[in-house]
């Protein structure tokens, strides 16, 4: 069936993208045991492979080497472990998750027994959480030693490690200056601090002061005001959740001033620059259907 997504309404396209995600984790598992079953028969040495892998990535198939490997990983811990394939189904671990879990365990072998407790524990997991999950269950080791290299066009490539509290602070800057580097990428993010710096003392740099986008009419006691109150974005999501998010904070007027909203500190609110853009897209939508 082909329908013309632009006309379905909020609720039917989420609850058509709902089933597709459920098709598609029921694609991944079947997949994942089609290339075990094919692994265990040793098939792809009949279609001219080397390898398994090869088999994905030339002499059958063309898939990226980085998905066959992913998927490949997760064959061979469907192989030992037959409740893999549930959890994909379920989709409560999925193949990055099982593709992390198998390099880790290349790096540090380990009994069955404690695989599968790992299995366990990355269940429902973030990939972020899987991470510091697996590095701790597995005790891959801590790097800390920088690798710093100057290339052929003078550039700088840098392998560094920051501590825990270093991280948090970086996250922090990187939340302050969305405004400024909206990229949030980690190079300009620290190229900016230093340049900060750097400026406070060599005043032929120019000034970097962070400067807020101003709202129309709000006094700055206001402003300062409502970030001490909400800190974070006030935006509720469909359900029920307080988006809380510190990308770009801009103070919105709950009511905007174009339908008769006050500049009155019970009239603002915070929201994250996606949000403030979303409920202003809402009103435009919403007052070119009423006029
Ligand atoms: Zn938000």
């Amino acid at each position: 069936m082909n329908q013309d997504v632009r006309k379905l309404s909020n609720e039917i396209l989420i609850a058509l993208f709902d089933k597709r995600v459920e098709l598609e984790s029921l694609n991944e598992a079947e997949m994942v045991d089609f290339i075990r079953e094919v692994m265990h028969r040793r098939l792809w040495l009949e279609y001219g492979a080397t390898s398994m892998f090869d088999f994905m990535t030339r002499a059958h198939y063309h898939y990226a080497p980085s998905v066959a490997q992913r998927k490949i990983d997760a064959a061979r811990l469907l192989q030992m472990f037959p409740q893999v394939k549930e959890l994909i189904l379920s989709g409560e671990v999925n193949l990055t998750q099982l593709g992390m879990l198998a390099a880790g365990l290349r790096q540090k072998p380990m009994p069955p027994k404690m695989q599968k407790e790992i299995l366990e524990s990355i269940r429902g997991q973030t990939i972020k959480n899987t991470q510091v999950i697996l590095n701790e269950r597995l005790e891959i080791e801590v790097k800390t030693r920088p690798k710093i290299r100057v290339q052929r066009d003078g550039s700088v490539r840098a392998e560094i490690t920051f501590t825990k509290e270093q991280w948090e602070v970086i996250e922090r800057a990187k939340d302050i200056l969305s405004h400024s580097v909206p990229n949030g990428e980690l190079t300009e993010v620290l190229s900016y601090c230093a340049r900060f710096t750097v400026a406070k003392k060599d005043s032929s740099l120019p000034s970097m002061e962070v400067k807020p986008r101003h709202c129309q009419g709000v006094s700055r006691t206001a402003r300062r005001y409502v970030f001490q109150r909400d800190k974070t974005c006030c935006y509720v999501h469909a359900d029920g959740r307080r988006c809380d998010s510190r990308y770009q904070l801009q103070v919105d007027h709950i009511v905007s001033l174009w339908r008769g909203g006050r500049n009155d500190v019970e009239n603002l609110q915070l929201l994250c620059g996606l949000h403030n853009r979303y409920k202003y897209e809402q009103e435009i939508a919403e007052s070119a259907a009423v006029s």
